[in-house]
């Protein structure tokens, strides 16, 4: 049956047992995203086998994990080398989930972002292959680029500036949907992909240089926040536990096609920033920066594809998620 033709379904575990006997290699464990996703399935009795290089991910993510005595760390650089143990393990599901996504590792970063979505998802691809598990690549919105349909449609192709400052990421991660599709027609590995929209929460670096973070890090400071250009430019923001539920639903789905995974309510900047300082009753004030080179004009999922999956509504709020990510901040700086 040719992509085309299938009828998309969720087809889950039956039951407890059936989870439990589930191997899940999430690699990226220590950072935002896929520390979620691994809390996920541990939750449901499933092993899962962490890896990571800590290149943006922090052993604080790894805490919560390590409580689980299913889980299994490992600290590798995908690209370079993954461990024999783990090659040797029963996996029923590879996770494509380590790589950077913060505009400013684009700038500090970016080799490493590149080597990652190309040398380090064909590993993880092999790996599947080895072991006949099923494949999920995370992909992202930018591979929509500075989009000129709105919302954005998985079949909308996308306007990325193939030489400009963030193509290092949206380009490379445009080359994993190719490989992840080549690679499935030419190998029979089951595969899936996912674009994930601007996603924060709990487990997001302080420091990460991406506009949840630092607009609560500056909110909780007292400092101004940053709005670059005039914060008129539109983003979608998923609370990380959302965004987990809609990966579950993709990866349990049968289609291999790309899925816009996200919360479609869309803010634009200069809300969102008045919204966080309403929300945590801070005495900040807004101050404006140049806006970067090619940053997207707006940004909003349609995520009809996805609700054809199952029933699919965000469950936390973005003042809730706004509150949880602050309290999560607060607690870092504390115990610093
Ligand atoms: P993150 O930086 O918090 O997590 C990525 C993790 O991958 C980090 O722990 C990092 O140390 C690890 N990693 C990177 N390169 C590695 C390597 N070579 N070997 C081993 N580990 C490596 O980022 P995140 O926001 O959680 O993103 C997770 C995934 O989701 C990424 O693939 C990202 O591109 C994708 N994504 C995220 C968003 C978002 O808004 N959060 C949006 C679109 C796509
Ligand atoms: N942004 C901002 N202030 C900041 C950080 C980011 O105004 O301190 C803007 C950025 O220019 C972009 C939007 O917020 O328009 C989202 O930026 P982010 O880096 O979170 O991710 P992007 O969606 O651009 O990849």
């Amino acid at each position: 049956m040719s992509v085309g033709e299938i009828k998309p379904e969720l087809i889950h575990p039956k039951n407890a047992d059936e989870w439990k006997s589930l191997t899940f290699l999430v690699a990226g464990a220590a950072g935002l995203v896929p520390s979620h996703v691994a809390e996920f399935y541990l939750e449901k009795g499933c092993t899962v086998i962490g890896l990571d290089n800590f290149i943006t991910g922090s052993k604080y993510n790894l805490e919560k994990l390590e409580k689980f005595s299913n889980f299994k760390f490992y600290e590798c650089n995908i690209y370079d080398s993954i461990p024999t143990e783990v090659r040797e393990a029963n996996i029923n599901f590879v996770l494509s989930l380590a790589s950077p996504a913060s505009p400013l590792d684009f700038k500090t970063i970016p080799m490493e972002i590149m080597r990652v979505n190309s040398e380090g998802t064909l590993a993880l691809l092999d790996l599947a292959r080895e072991k006949k598990a099923r494949f999920l690549e995370a992909s992202t919105s930018e591979v929509y680029g500075d989009p000129e349909i709105h919302p954005q449609v998985e079949t909308y192709n996308g306007n990325v500036n193939p030489v400009g400052p963030r193509s290092c990421y949206d380009e490379s991660k445009r080359y994993a949907e190719a490989l992840t599709m080549t690679y499935r027609g030419l190998h029979n590995v089951d595969t899936r992909i996912i674009r994930i929209f601007n996603t924060y929460g709990p487990g997001n670096r302080p420091n990460d240089g991406r506009v949840i973070p630092n607009f609560l890090n500056q909110a909780i400071a007292g400092d101004d926040l940053t709005v670059y250009g005039d914060g008129s430019q539109t983003r979608s923001f998923c609370y990380v536990t959302d965004l987990v539920r809609a990966l579950d639903m993709v990866l349990f789905s049968n289609d291999p096609t790309p899925y816009n995974i996200g919360n479609p309510d869309e803010y634009t900047i200069l809300d969102a920033a008045k919204f966080v300082i309403e929300a945590l009753g801070s005495t900040s004030k807004i101050t404006f920066k140049p806006l970067p080179h090619d940053d997207p004009k707006m940004r909003r999922p349609d995520i009809t594809k996805l609700r054809k999956l199952g029933p699919f509504e965000p469950e936390v709020s973005f003042k809730e998620g706004i509150k949880k990510t602050a309290e999560f901040f607060m607690h870092l700086k504390e115990n610093q």
